[in-house]
């Protein structure tokens, strides 16, 4: 696979086979200044190699490119020091498991836990999307007040107080593992765990995979909790993402389950979860440890046209299952009252004594371990991901034990009583319901008659962290910068055969061949002319097949219907010019992504790098220093001003610059070779060894393949001279 990324970070490297690349590696000259000198003599000479010389880029192609402060006071009661344990299993459906009733699977660790603890068999999620349900379970809050509204684009901000950042402050040990990049580090639910194990199982390819089994998730917090002292209560999270599509348990589930892969992934999950119980039941007794087994959302199965979650806000993804078990929670109960994510940060509070914060929605459901009645009547719910994703209109509803409403441009209300799979909408049926959940649902969303529409705000994503979540499928999930919640346009129940076509053409299962999948976008683009996700699925399979003039087109459309997201697709064609050589057009099309969002700085640093292919010095420097002046810990930002300090022959700030870029990400490949030949230059041989090193064994052989040799000679030169200096002193 050719390298996404063009423009590369600027280093001393060639890609030597394309003199449309800018070959820069001082092959033949061992220092530095000897490659200035030469640069300087070559100045003269007016041949393409020169300005190849001058530019000294690495030119790689591809073919795609409530405040912190005192968490509250004790209310007089005294903290209990239990441990607690959450688990997390990612989209599950409650009716996916024996302890809920489906006979066609086995699960006997989570039925044993059921038996020894009380099941809630009504729970919901708030959102069928994974950072937004977390962020809900562990601040107590619904996404309007947290946040976090999809995949992408937002993380939980520092001042909200989490489960973890309360237990943390009261002494409690707290470690996090979670089993997918969804909920890396930059989703911001990390705060308050001291240990938050995000790092993920190497993938076939060598690189780095987006998720990883439930088994290696188990076996991390097992080694953790193995280290803990009994002395101290921790805090324990394990987030397992096994459920989650592509459905592949291994074996024996693979073949038990063959005709059901999502039984079989839930099956192996149990599994593995089997040993997490029986390890934290050897560290810590039943009688001092609280354990929550709950899923973030369910999963549609083909249910009201969704395949997966995360567009629609029905019970098939909204109702999961929730098991507890601890002291003061009773063995063998089964609640049917409607209970919510937001209700688990209230209700260990309450079971350790804690108060909640003050901004917290839910509410405590230890009275209902004692078969009293709980303040749960309403759950909020909404799905922000059909608007982020396809350009068609969020959904919105309130939930009771009764009715389910969801606010649409055609309003639905369903009698789950009755119609507990919500195939007949009754909204005419009985209107006085429905305006009374509408007033629920404004109370929540703050959007009263003659209030503003809601607006909502996103974060930009580094380049990273989007490769991440495309590899999990996310393949559109960043939100533009800006966005209003109208409930206006698009339903998006008019566009399930979008879905049909958009599931056909990318599911991992079917590995749809690419003229059929072009074909089945292309259709899907005629039939829904402002979906963003059908524009960038449609242009990148043509980019795919290296048919880079019809992606181009492609874009183009989604310019004059001026799709959301219109950034990313900018960024796109910007990557498409630079791959033809096309520079000045392809800064021409970053500089109009980062009009369109200016806090998006991976794209700024995009544009910098292509400003110096142009030799536009001072425009590179300009840029890079907003970059820094948003965020100085920018990595990448260091890395070229440290290139374009080695323009002006300061050696002494370029220094600076690379070694803060390492300090800032020690995983900036380049600035190891431009730190190298840097130290190289100034005659210190051991770190310029040492950095030449690391490149070797840390970078991509795929995407630096062009490089190694290159380095590899490099360190050979260094090496020889080290033995000549060891030889000489002898
Ligand atoms: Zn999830």
């Amino acid at each position: 696979m050719r390298h996404t990324n063009w423009p590369h970070n600027p280093a001393f490297l060639i890609r030597g086979d394309s003199c449309d690349s800018w070959v820069c590696y001082p092959s033949e000259r061992p220092t530095l200044a000897a490659h200035f000198s030469q640069m300087t003599r070559q100045k003269k000479i007016k041949s393409r190699r020169l300005r190849c010389y001058l530019l000294l880029f690495v030119f790689l192609f591809g073919c795609q490119g409530p405040t912190k402060e005192g968490s509250q006071k004790a209310r007089g009661a005294v903290w209990r020091p239990l441990n607690v344990v959450v688990v997390t299993i990612d989209t599950l459906r409650a009716d996916h498991l024996r302890c809920y009733g489906y006979s066609k699977i086995e699960t006997p660790n989570l039925d044993l836990l059921a038996r020894n603890g009380t099941l809630f068999e009504n729970a919901v999620s708030q959102v069928p999307t994974t950072p937004p349900s977390h962020a809900s379970m562990f601040t107590g809050t619904y996404p309007p007040v947290h946040q976090v509204r999809n995949v992408g684009g937002f993380s939980l901000d520092p001042s909200h107080q989490t489960l973890a950042s309360i237990l943390q402050q009261k002494g409690w040990q707290t470690a996090a593992f979670v089993g997918s990049s969804a909920l890396a580090k930059v989703t911001g639910l990390n705060q308050g765990f001291r240990i938050y194990d995000d790092r993920m199982a190497e993938s076939e390819t060598g690189g780095n995979s987006s998720q990883r089994r439930a088994g290696r998730v188990v076996s991390r917090a097992i080694e953790w909790l193995r280290e803990q002292s009994s002395q101290t209560p921790f805090f324990l999270w394990v987030h397992v993402y096994d459920p989650h599509s592509p459905y592949d348990p291994p074996s024996p589930f693979k073949e038990k389950y063959a005709d059901r892969p999502y039984d079989g992934e839930i099956a192996y999950t149990d599994m593995e979860l089997g040993r997490l119980f029986k390890a934290v039941e050897q560290k810590a007794p039943f009688e001092k440890t609280v354990l929550a087994v709950l899923s973030d959302h369910g999963e549609s199965l083909s249910e009201h046209g969704e395949y997966s979650h995360g567009i629609f806000i029905y019970d098939s993804t909204l109702h999961i299952p929730w098991i507890m078990t601890g002291p003061g929670i009773e063995k063998g109960r089964r609640i049917k009252g409607q209970v919510r994510t937001i209700d688990l940060l209230p209700t260990l509070m309450d079971l350790l004594g804690g108060d909640v914060p003050a901004v917290c929605q839910g509410a405590s459901l230890v009275p209902a371990f004692s078969g009293e009645r709980v303040r749960t009547t309403y759950s909020y719910a909404e799905s922000l991901t059909p608007k982020i994703d396809m350009g068609w209109t969020e959904l919105r509803g309130m939930r009771t034990d009764k009715w389910k409403y969801i606010r649409a441009p055609r309003s639905e209300l369903y009698d789950l009583e009755n119609d507990p799979e919500e195939t007949t909408n009754v909204i005419r049926r009985y209107p006085a319901e429905a305006e009374k959940l509408e007033y629920q649902l404004k109370e929540v969303t703050s959007t009263g008659v003659g209030q503003p529409a809601e607006e909502v705000r996103s974060k930009p994503i580094s380049a990273e962290t989007e490769e991440q979540l495309r590899s999990l499928g996310y393949v559109w999930s960043w939100a533009p910068l800006k966005l209003e919640l109208t409930g206006q346009g698009i339903d998006p129940k008019d566009r399930v055969h979008i879905l049909k076509l958009l599931e056909e053409a990318t599911t991992n299962q079917k590995r749809t061949p690419a003229p059929q999948r072009i074909q089945l976008l292309s259709q899907a683009l005629r039939d829904d002319p402002t979906n963003s996700m059908v524009y960038f699925l449609l242009g990148e399979s043509y980019e795919k097949g290296r048919r880079e003039d019809e992606a181009l087109k492609i874009y183009q459309k989604a310019v004059q219907h001026g799709v959301l997201g219109l950034n990313k697709i900018y960024v796109r064609m910007a990557k498409i010019y630079g791959r033809h050589g096309k520079v000045d057009a392809a800064i021409s099309a970053f500089e109009k992504a980062v009009e369109l969002n200016p806090s998006d700085l991976d794209t700024q640093n995009k544009l910098a790098v292509a400003y110096l292919m142009r030799r536009q010095i001072d425009l590179a420097q300009r840029t890079l220093r907003a970059i820094l002046a948003l965020n100085e810990a920018d990595a990448q930002a260091h890395n070229s001003l440290g290139w374009i300090a080695l323009q002006r022959q300061d050696t002494e700030a370029a220094l600076k610059e690379f070694e803060r870029a390492l300090q800032l990400d020690p995983n900036l490949m380049e600035t190891y070779v431009n730190l190298g030949m840097l130290y190289k230059a100034r005659g210190d041989y051991t770190h310029a060894r040492a950095c030449f090193e690391t490149f070797l064994a840390k970078a991509s052989g795929t995407e630096y393949k062009d490089s190694m040799p290159q380095v590899r000679r490099e360190l050979a030169w260094i090496v020889k001279k080290q033995g000549q200096q060891v030889f000489q002193t002898k």
